[in-house]
């Protein structure tokens, strides 16, 4: 029973050994408790797709719908709904590779530009339907750093796509800049911004400040959590500012590799 606490009567070794079990007990509870939580999110964040999936599943057998266009409707969210049960599935997966220290990184000197730019080729598509402007002026002439690059890719890409998701007018920023033996990438929107009491728990794995808003977007939540795992495994620090109606700004910094003089 975890409400059962040995008493620590004395301050010698039967003491402290009573005081650690109180300890292991209090470590236990947490855990499990993190546990529970993480199990009933995941089967909530899979019941919503389920219940489409079988309403318009069942719609289209019962042939409820009135034109070809409604069922083809119905159709385009099914096949949605099960596009997003098949990402948070391979988030998840994903995220309890990380956790378990099952994620094999390749590291490489990495040139950060080249890593922007190729995010950027991946998400503009999306930054132009909503007529949203990518900025990024960077020359080739920047410090490498000892990461991952196609992790780094993932990085980048997620937030750009994130600020893309999460602002509806004005521009994406990207700017790179040096520090004292680190390299710093700031991605700077101009979107609705996050709740300065939402901050503190944006990293964690599901958290959401719109519920419903994110799911519109296709968002499972597991996004940032995601990212986070990813920025520490390479030694670099995320760090988030933002001011509601104004906009978001992501920092990221890492490391410099160091170059051996000749
Ligand atoms: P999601 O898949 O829901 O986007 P994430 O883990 O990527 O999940 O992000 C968590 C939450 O943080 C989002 O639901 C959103 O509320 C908020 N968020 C992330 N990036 C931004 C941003 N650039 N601007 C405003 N809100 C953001």
């Amino acid at each position: 029973d975890l409400n059962t606490r040995v008493t620590r009567g004395s301050m010698d070794e039967i003491g402290t050994l009573a005081a650690a079990i109180n300890d292991l007990a209090v470590e236990l509870h947490r855990y499990r408790s993190n546990r529970r939580e993480f199990l009933a999110n995941i089967s909530h964040e899979l019941q919503t797709p389920i219940t489409y999936l079988e309403g318009y599943t069942s719609a289209l057998r019962n042939r409820l719908y009135e034109t070809e266009e409604e069922k083809e409707q119905y159709l385009q969210i099914i096949q949605l709904e099960a596009q997003r049960m098949s990402k948070l599935v391979s988030d998840l997966f994903e995220l309890s590779k990380m956790e378990d220290g099952k994620v094999a990184l390749v590291f490489e000197e990495v040139n950060l530009v080249e890593v922007i730019e190729n995010a950027l080729l991946k998400t503009k598509i999306k930054a132009q339907a909503k007529g949203l402007h990518l900025e990024f002026n960077q020359t080739y002439d920047f410090p490498g750093i000892n990461a991952d690059g196609l992790r780094m890719e993932q990085i980048i890409t997620n937030l750009l796509e994130n600020a893309i998701r999460y602002t509806e007018n004005g521009f994406i920023k990207i700017k790179l800049s040096t520090d004292l033996g680190v390299a710093r990438a700031v991605i700077e929107d101009t979107g609705i911004g996050i709740p300065q009491e939402d901050i503190p728990f944006l990293f964690e794995r599901f958290y959401r400040v719109e519920k419903s808003r994110s799911r519109e977007f296709g968002g499972t939540g597991l996004g940032l959590a995601i990212v986070k795992q990813l920025v520490e495994l390479q030694g670099g620090t995320i760090t988030v500012e933002s001011q509601i109606g104004k906009g978001t700004c992501f920092e990221l910094t890492f490391p410099i590799t160091r170059r051996e003089s000749p």
